[in-house]
C-alpha cells in the first residue's frame, strides 16, 4: 500500500514537472526503498505518506540547493530535525522543491532554476518563496509539503495556489537543518489541502531540539483534537485599516464572505486596530536583509560545494565565487542588509527597525486582547503573470503587507482557501493568533473548511 502510493506520487511528480517546475530532484529509487522499509516496519502516525521538502531544508543525501548556483552539488550528510521526526513517523520523502534563491521572493522567479509555474494557470507565477512546495500540494502530487517561512513564504503560496499553510508561532519548530535566511523570522511551516492534515503533520515536527537553542520547551498538544468543529464563543478581530487601498476586489470580497461564513458559525466578530502596521514591510525588509547579509557569509567558496574557477588569490577566489554564484535578489539584499549594519547607519535602520518591531508586537499583543485570532486577507493580489513584477523589486515586497507582521511579532499564521476570483485564480484569507495558538488557529480553519470547503480543482492536477 505504503509503496503504490509513494509511486504514484512520484509518477505524477515526473510527469507533471515538465509544465510545472515545481521540484529539483525527485528520487524515485531512494522513496520506493524507503517505503517499502517503512511497509515493513509498520504503524506511525504519517505511515506511508508520500511528502515533498524545500530544497532548503536538508535531507541525508538529497540535494539542498536552496534554488541557488552557490551551493553546487552540494548534499548534507544529514537531515534536519523535522525531516528525521517525520521519517520516524513513516513519512516517504519523494522529493526537493524549487523555491526562491535562499528563500529570497515572493513568487518564485528568483530561483536559479527558473520558476514554478502555477497549477490553476501555467502563465502566473505559484507564490514564493516556497512556490514548488504549494504547486506539489496544489496539483495533487503530494497530500503534504514543509517549506519555510520568514516573512510568509508559506502562508502567501498555498494562498496562490489554493491549499492550506500554516506557520506556526516562532520556536514551535526546530531550525536545525533549515539553512539560515533571516534567524530571528525563519520558521519550518506546513502545507497541505486540509487543515486536518496540517493538525497532524505539526504534531509529529513540533517541539524541543537540542539541537536549536532557539525551539521552545513548550509542550506538544494534540492539534487534531483541537478540531470540533464548535466555534461557538470564539472572538476574530478584523483590522479594517488593512482592508484598503492596493487590495484587489475579488480578494476583498471573499475575505468579507469568509467573515461572514464566521459570524453565521457563532463567531462573534470583533474591529480592532494596529496602527503600526504600516510600518511593518520596511521594518521587515532591514532586519531580514541585516539577518541574511550576515547568515549568508559562510557562502565563500570553501565551504560548499560551487568554488569560481580562475581565481588563483583567495579574496579573488571569494569575490568571483559570490559573484558567480548568488543571483541578484540575493546580492541586492546582502548589500542593502550590509548598508543598514554599517556604523554609520546602524541607528538610523537596523535598531529603527527594531524599535519598530517592538511597537508592531505591542499592538498584536493589545489586539488579542480583544479576540482570539485576527483575520486578513494573506495576499493583496491573487497570482500575477509572470515576469510581471520581476524588475520591481518594490512592488514584490509590498505584497508581502499582510504576511510580514506574524514573523516580526513571532505569531502563528495561517491561510486557508476561501474562493476564485473571476479569473478562476485562488484567493486565500489568514487568521493570525496569538503565541502558541495553534490549536485555536487550526479549530478556527477547520470550522471554516467545514463549512464552506474549497472543491474547485486546479487544471494542472495528477487526479
Ligand atoms: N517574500 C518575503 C521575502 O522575500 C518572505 C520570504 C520568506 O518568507 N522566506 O523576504
Amino acid at each position: 500500500m505504503s509503496r503504490q502510493t509513494v509511486e504514484f506520487s512520484i509518477t505524477a511528480a515526473e510527469r507533471l514537472n515538465e509544465t510545472l517546475n515545481a521540484f529539483l530532484e525527485i528520487d524515485r529509487e531512494g522513496a520506493l526503498r524507503r517505503a517499502e522499509e517503512i511497509e515493513k516496519a509498520g504503524a506511525g502516525p504519517l505511515t506511508g505518506i508520500p511528502i515533498a521538502i524545500k530544497d532548503n531544508l536538508c535531507v541525508k543525501g538529497m540535494q539542498a540547493s536552496c534554488g541557488s548556483k552557490i551551493l553546487g552539488d552540494y548534499r548534507p550528510p544529514y537531515n534536519a530535525t523535522v525531516i528525521d521526526r517525520l521519517v520516524k513517523a513513516g513519512a516517504v520523502v519523494i522529493g526537493k522543491t524549487n523555491c526562491d534563491e535562499f528563500a529570497m521572493g515572493s513568487s518564485n522567479e528568483n530561483s536559479a532554476f527558473g520558476p514554478v509555474r502555477n497549477p490553476w494557470d501555467t502563465t502566473r507565477v505559484s507564490g514564493g518563496s516556497s512556490g514548488g512546495s504549494a504547486a506539489a500540494v496544489a496539483a495533487r502530487i503530494v497530500p503534504v509539503a514543509l517549506g519555510s517561512d520568514t516573512g510568509g513564504s508559506v502562508r502567501q503560496p498555498a494562498s496562490m495556489c489554493g491549499v492550506v499553510g500554516l506557520k506556526p508561532t516562532y520556536g514551535r519548530n526546530s531550525r536545525y537543518g533549515l539553512v539560515a535566511f533571516a534567524s530571528s523570522l525563519d520558521q519550518v511551516g506546513v502545507f497541505a489541502r486540509e487543515v486536518e492534515d496540517v493538525a497532524r503533520v505539526l504534531g509529529v515536527i513540533a517541539g524541543r531540539d537540542p539541537m536549536d537553542t532557539t525551539s521552545a520547551d513548550v509542550p506538544v498538544p494534540d492539534y487534531t483534537a483541537a478540531l470540533t468543529g464548535d466555534l461557538k464563543g470564539a472572538r476574530l478581530g478584523v483590522p479594517r485599516a488593512l482592508f484598503g487601498k492596493g487590495l484587489d476586489d475579488d480578494i476583498k470580497s471573499s475575505v468579507e464572505n469568509a467573515i461572514n461564513v464566521y459570524r453565521d458559525l457563532g463567531v462573534e466578530i470583533v474591529d480592532v486596530e494596529l496602527p503600526t502596521a504600516d510600518y511593518a514591510i520596511a521594518a521587515y525588509y532591514i532586519i531580514a536583509t541585516a539577518e541574511a547579509s550576515s547568515n549568508l557569509a559562510r557562502f565563500d567558496g570553501v565551504r560548499y560545494g560551487f568554488r569560481a574557477e580562475d581565481a588563483p588569490e583567495l579574496r579573488q577566489m571569494y569575490r568571483k565565487t559570490r559573484e558567480e554564484g548568488f543571483g541578484a535578489e540575493v546580492k541586492r539584499r546582502i548589500m542593502l542588509g550590509t548598508y543598514v549594519l554599517s556604523a554609520g547607519y546602524y541607528d538610523a535602520y537596523y535598531r529603527k527597525a527594531q524599535q519598530v518591531r517592538t511597537l508592531i508586537k505591542n499592538d498584536f499583543l493589545k489586539a488579542f486582547e480583544r479576540c482570539d485570532a485576527l483575520i486578513t486577507p494573506t495576499s493583496p493580489t491573487p497570482a500575477f503573470p509572470i515576469g510581471e513584477k520581476a524588475d520591481d523589486p518594490l512592488a514584490m515586497y509590498l505584497g508581502d503587507v499582510y504576511t510580514v507582521t506574524a514573523n516580526l511579532v513571532g505569531v502563528p499564521g495561517i491561510s486557508v482557501p476561501c474562493g476564485l476570483s473571476s479569473e478562476r485564480l485562488p484567493i486565500g484569507f489568514q487568521l493570525l493568533g496569538p503565541y502558541w495558538s495553534e490549536p485555536m488557529l487550526l479549530k478556527l480553519s477547520h470550522g471554516y473548511e467545514q463549512g464552506r470547503p474549497f472543491l474547485e480543482r486546479p487544471p494542472i492536477s495528477a487526479s
